[in-house]
């Protein structure tokens, strides 16, 4: 008799005990899933996140715009300062990049192809 009453009592107490271990922290799979990359993210790239989510673009992270090249839609070279220096690929298919100084201004054509581009101005998020 007083052995099945210390099992009871041991029985309760290993219930008891494991109850309180099977008490799962919030953020783990068991208790509503894994957490989303923006619950995840801290400092710059949670500020990224953010500005991506507006639809903005500060630090140029998603694939540059095409330009046609020509006068009315040069390619856009965004600079912290007042000039650049652009490297060109005239055809798809050349080896040679011609190098040439950007200044900020009116667009100035590839002196090799004759492709325009135009430096704008960029100011840097931070
Ligand atoms: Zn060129």
């Amino acid at each position: 008799m007083a052995s099945r009453l210390l099992f009871r009592r041991a029985v309760q107490a290993v219930t008891r005990v494991g109850a309180v271990r099977l008490a799962a922290p919030s953020r783990c799979m068991s208790a509503g899933g894994i957490p989303t990359d923006e619950e995840q993210a801290t400092g710059l790239e949670k500020k990224v996140m953010a500005a991506i989510k507006k639809g903005t673009d500060p630090y140029s992270i998603e694939k540059p715009q095409q330009y046609a090249g020509t006068k009315e839609d040069p390619h856009i070279v965004p600079s912290i300062t007042n000039k650049r220096i652009v490297g060109c690929i005239c055809e798809e298919d050349n080896t040679a990049v011609i190098w040439f100084w950007l200044h900020e201004g009116e667009a100035q054509r590839c002196p090799s192809c004759g492709s325009h581009y135009k430096l704008v101005h960029h100011h840097l998020p931070h």
